[in-house]
């Protein structure tokens, strides 16, 4: 029975008979894992405010050979998001962004740059970053990191690039199509605006980026991005954005 150490954010917790509860971590050194954590349900328990939605902790556990849960030894707080989490908005974007990682990333494969990902979202939330802009940045990165979100240069069909101020059209699975080739059914239509803006995501940290957007675009690309990450998941999300904004 090895004993294993790893950096983790919390992404949920399920209570577990009276007293237990099941915590999903994402971990960096091991990805997705699930824990029991014997006792977090009673008032005093060692695991203290540890196990709330994105705070960033140290983990150790130990691993039982054919046990599909690890069970959580002890947790040290690094980083809770509490403070601006106590807005209903807040919370509500912990949970989105919790329930993407959990949605889109396989058990137990460590995936650093998803795990850099969370941080950096984690600290642009901290400081104060519109939740809309923050949200969308983080649903392209989780898209682009697994896979499902092609460079939005030139035409899959035809190959030409997209004209500067040209809408474009993006299939379900992602890939983009001119206008002159036609929407692919089911796809979403991008503005030259919002492409713009999806290419400078590339490039900038998530707390530069977020003060791009103007309000009304970043719900919109929040929309299109929560809609591509729907055909990915081939389901609705459980969580949504308060976007009073
Ligand atoms: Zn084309």
């Amino acid at each position: 029975m090895a004993i294993k150490e790893s950096e983790a954010f919390v992404l949920m917790t399920y209570p577990l008979a009276e007293a237990d509860k099941i915590v999903v971590l994402f971990t960096r050194l091991y990805g997705k894992i699930r824990a029991v954590a014997r006792g977090a349900r009673r008032p005093k328990s060692r695991f203290g405010a540890c196990l709330e939605p994105l705070s960033e902790i140290l983990i150790s556990f130990y691993e039982r050979e054919s046990r599909e849960l690890v069970a959580l030894r002890r947790c040290e707080l690094f980083c809770s998001p509490f403070e601006r989490a106590a807005t209903p908005e807040g919370e509500a974007f912990l949970h989105h962004v919790a329930e993407l990682v959990d949605a889109l990333q396989p058990p137990a494969e460590p995936h650093p740059p998803v795990y850099r990902l969370i941080r950096a979202t984690r600290d642009a939330f901290l400081q104060g970053a519109s939740l809309p802009a923050l949200a969308a940045y983080f649903e392209m990165w989780m898209l682009k990191l697994g896979g499902f979100f092609s460079p939005l240069e030139a035409c899959a069909a035809c190959g030409k690039a997209f004209p500067p101020e040209a809408p474009i059209w993006i299939a379900r699975d992602g890939v983009p199509r001119c206008a002159r080739c036609g929407p692919p059914a089911g796809g979403h239509m991008i503005l030259a605006s919002l492409r713009r803006l999806l290419a400078e995501m590339l490039t900038r940290s998530p707390i530069e980026w977020s003060s791009l957007p103007t309000p009304k675009e970043a719900i919109q690309l929040h929309r299109l991005l929560t809609r591509l990450l729907r055909d990915v998941l081939e389901r609705e999300l459980k969580t949504e954005l308060s976007l009073n904004v």
